[in-house]
């Protein structure tokens, strides 16, 4: 019910995991975490408390200075490790709260061209869906670009690709998500709150905005793709 993003220069797992935290209030079931090492995708993911995702850590330590974050209340697919995000395919790793309420059709489209999944969640079909974009010669931009305008239902996205160390990209339609401008680091959370412990510079996004993060900037664009500016507000809650 909960997402963070961090694009950084320094190592980023457990801020991720800090921020998950604040994010506790908003309830959940499941958590996870994504991050790029050497450009590979590393994922963790833990069933219950964010103590279990810790531990599970602990164990099994990830690297990279780029990354997403998750805590699930689950709609579709009971709350398991499987169903648990990030979702991720051999391209990248994608975090979500809300409901894709199409997700039925568009997965049945993908299994009919050969696509398999792992879960049970309408979220995986997201990360499939730009996946295909990509198979078929679409950068990460473009892919998700023309995968928003196929999903209905309510969202917030961000979205990590294997081999892109300064790229996150982030959308929001019914599901609120907003920037956080670091110096020389990036972040989208779900509130300032998740933002809080990094900076106090947010911009919201506007319904149906999406925006590609690196590390120095933030191009925000509307539904129709058009590139837009959001005021950056200085949230109370300095770090
Ligand atoms: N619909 C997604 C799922 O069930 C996301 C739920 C959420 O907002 O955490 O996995």
């Amino acid at each position: 019910c909960g997402i963070i993003g961090i694009i950084s220069h320094t190592p980023v797992a457990s801020r991720l995991v800090d921020s998950l935290k604040r994010l506790e209030y908003r309830g959940y079931d499941s958590a996870g975490i994504a991050t790029l090492d050497a450009g590979q995708l590393q994922r963790v993911r833990a069933e219950g408390k964010l103590k279990n995702l810790e531990s599970r850590l602990d164990g099994e330590p990830i690297a990279g200075t780029i990354g997403i974050g998750h805590t699930r209340w689950a709609t579709h697919g009971a709350p398991t490790v499987a169903n648990a995000h990030p979702h991720a395919t051999a391209r990248l790793a994608v975090v979500h709260n809300g409901i894709i309420e199409n997700f039925r059709e568009l997965k049945a489209e993908l299994q009919a061209d050969g696509y398999s999944f792992e879960s049970e969640t309408d979220t995986e079909t997201v990360a499939v869906l730009v996946t295909r974009e990509m198979d078929r010669g679409a950068a990460p931009r473009e892919a998700v670009a023309n995968v928003l305008g196929k999903l209905e239902g309510a969202f917030s996205l961000a979205f990590l690709f294997k081999g892109e160390e300064n790229l996150l990209i982030g959308a929001r339609r019914g599901s609120p998500l907003a920037i956080g401008v670091g110096r020389g680091e990036m972040f989208l959370g779900s509130d300032a709150i998740a933002l809080s412990p990094f900076t106090d510079e947010v911009r919201y996004l506007a319904d149906g905005d999406w925006t590609i993060l690196t590390h120095d900037a933030a191009e925000i664009f509307d539904e129709d793709g058009n590139p837009v500016d959001r005021p950056v507000t200085v949230s109370a809650g300095k770090p």
